[in-house]
């Protein structure tokens, strides 16, 4: 499997011909600024002590703060954690929004720990991470496995520290809302923004309808499946339906499920990834395996599980004419050269999937700023950064012949470029 830190390099040598960078910041984003590891010793239920393994990635900041999700997954590995991280230096510069790229993990099963387990890791992680996070530093967000939950366990461990280190060294006073500002994808009450939660499906939805209408295609009834049924794949799933798509198939790590005619009860099929630990549980449609959810026949396929979902292995199978990376990096180089050669629409996932930290960033400025804002205000501005970001990947493609993730990645690196002092 392409490990994804090769595959991100191989995505910045694509535009670097089109980029016009300088040598000294060509070089610099080859390498992230900071690489944390730390050991994590948890005291678990049973009494025993386990060490578990963290990372903070912290890729570049030149144009604002370190932003980037936490991932808690056993599969964790340092080459996925600064792929990860670069990945988000791009999709912020592109969605101009004022943050670098960083990123974390643990290497861990969620699934396996207690609450009182999981809340206990956290803390001991938020306050590894102290030293080098905070709300003008760098900024922690949710990512596979990690919800608004861990979020305020990450918020309320920051903030006790950060109350006591400043008594004692800087004496300094701050209001609760700045401290609000550490982590963004909190819960409401925690802090959080309005339309967080379903902000990277609801921004997928709001870039696909935007290429697709300049391309003259007509959305309603395309059919779609979708890889992963997660916090993206089930927004994005409700957000598509609600604009009149036809989703045919969904699937999460254990299986999928096939509804000719779109699946319309995504409550029903929530319940029942709750209650029987699968969607492919679903009594309503015909199981399919994770694999073959990949292959169906639909107008639109929608990785939005984990990298490497198409390879050089499966990308013959592919029918979709189309491919919306929901995920990061879900394609690999060589699979990526193959759509392209049969000319399937790929919308790389530095656009498709940028609409959380385009949500994260307004949720840090409301912290910043002590205030509020009201749902349609956030979803007003969600659709117009998108709509922008979309419609200059666009222009890019027509003036210069270059793929969506070539013209996407040179656009976000011009931008990186004309905030670069050095
Ligand atoms: P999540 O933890 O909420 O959901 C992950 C989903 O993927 C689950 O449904 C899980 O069952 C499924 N999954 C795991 N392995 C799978 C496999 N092999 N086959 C099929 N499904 C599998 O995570 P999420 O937040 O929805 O993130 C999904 C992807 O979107 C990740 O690549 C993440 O980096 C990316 N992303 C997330 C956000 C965000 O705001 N949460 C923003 C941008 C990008």
């Amino acid at each position: 499997m392409q490990n994804p830190w090769d595959t991100a390099m191989r995505q910045y040598e694509a535009a670097l011909a089109h980029a016009g960078l300088s040598p000294y910041l060509e070089a610099k984003l080859r390498h992230p600024d900071r690489i944390v590891e730390m050991s994590l010793p948890v005291r678990m239920d049973d009494g025993r002590v386990e060490v578990f393994t963290g990372f903070r990635v912290q890729h570049d900041n030149t144009r604002g703060p370190y932003k980037g999700g936490i991932r808690y997954h056993s599969h964790v590995d340092m080459n996925e954690v600064k792929a990860l991280a670069f990945w988000m230096t791009m999709k912020c510069s592109l969605v101009d929004v004022p943050f670098g790229g960083g990123k974390g993990g643990i290497v861990v099963d969620p699934k396996l720990l207690s609450s009182g387990e999981l809340e206990r890791l956290t803390r001991e992680f938020t306050r590894k991470l102290y030293p080098i996070i905070g709300p003008e530093r760098d900024v922690p967000a949710p990512d596979v496995y990690t919800n608004g939950v861990i979020m305020g366990w990450m918020r309320d461990e920051y903030g006790k520290k950060f109350r006591t280190q400043s008594s004692k060294i800087r004496k300094e006073e701050v209001p609760e809302s700045w401290l609000d500002a550490v982590v963004t994808g909190k819960s409401l009450g925690a802090g959080g923004s309005e339309g967080r939660a379903e902000a990277t499906g609801l921004g997928g939805s709001i870039v696909l309808d935007e290429i697709l209408s300049r391309r003259g295609v007509k959305r309603s009834a395309m059919t779609v499946a979708i890889q992963g049924f997660g916090n993206v794949g089930s927004w994005l799933a409700r957000s598509l339906i609600a604009a009149g798509y036809r989703v045919v198939a969904l699937s999460d790590s254990k299986g999928g499920i096939y509804v000719k005619d779109g699946i319309d009860d995504l409550e029903a099929l929530e319940r029942c990834k709750k209650e029987r630990g699968s969607v492919s549980e679903y009594d309503g449609g015909t199981r399919v395996s994770v694999e073959e959810v990949l292959s169906l026949q639909a107008d639109i396929l929608a990785p939005a599980a984990l990298e490497n979902a198409i390879t050089e292995a499966n990308v013959n199978d592919i029918k979709a004419p189309i491919v919306l990376e929901m995920a990061n990096g879900p394609t690999t180089t060589g699979a990526d050269g193959a759509l392209k050669e049969r000319g399937v629409i790929v919308i790389p996932d530095i656009l498709a999937n940028a609409g959380g930290v385009a949500v994260s960033y307004f949720e840090w400025q409301q912290n910043m700023q002590a205030v509020h804002w009201q749902r349609d205000e956030v979803l007003r501005e969600l659709d117009r950064k998108m709509r922008a970001a979309a419609r200059d990947v666009a222009e890019e493609v027509s003036r210069s012949g270059l793929s969506m993730r070539e013209a996407a990645y040179t656009l976000a690196l011009r931008r990186i470029a004309a905030c670069d002092t050095i």
